[in-house]
């Protein structure tokens, strides 16, 4: 049987080393640039919307492992989604990963969370939560903030 850590594990590692979507955007609709004191983690994320849905979501960024892993992870499965699909994933996340009360996602974003779970182990680590919840926290104040851009420490 496989060990279900080592998998995550393996999931973690692989995005960090071969990010997905990291790259900027040229002209994007909205971003917002992250930073994890604590750790060192610097983010940048770049959102196009078309209308209410994410058309394209990339990343910039450096940081450990985690953080990275994250961004790669949040931006992939980001794309296609509405701006409400993501507050839902974003708030069942971050629920999941500081023990909080997640609220009720509609089975249409099931999988999406499912390949968030990989993430989900650094609850028992506070410090390392908000190298997960970074470039979430990003998202939001990119969403927030329009092609104005903002920035948004963790703390
Ligand atoms: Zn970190």
């Amino acid at each position: 049987m496989m060990d279900l850590r080592e998998l995550y594990q393996d999931i973690i590692l692989d995005h960090s080393r071969h990010p997905r979507n990291a790259r900027a955007i040229a002209q994007p609709s909205h971003f917002a640039h992250g930073h994890n004191p604590l750790c060192g983690d610097r983010v940048t994320i770049y959102l196009a919307l078309e209308g209410d849905r994410i058309a394209d979501v990339s990343f910039e960024g450096r940081g450990c492992a985690i953080s990275t892993a994250s961004a790669s992870l949040m931006t992939e499965i980001l794309k296609g989604k509405s701006i409400a699909e993501a507050e839902t994933l974003f708030r069942s996340f971050h629920a999941k990963v500081t023990g909080g009360e997640a609220p009720a996602a509609p089975e249409s974003l099931e999988d999406d969370l499912d390949r968030l779970e990989p993430l989900t182990g650094v609850k028992a680590f506070p410090v390392r939560v908000k190298c997960a919840t970074l470039p979430w926290h990003a998202l939001e104040a990119a969403l927030k903030s329009g092609a104005l851009g903002a920035t948004v420490k963790t703390e």
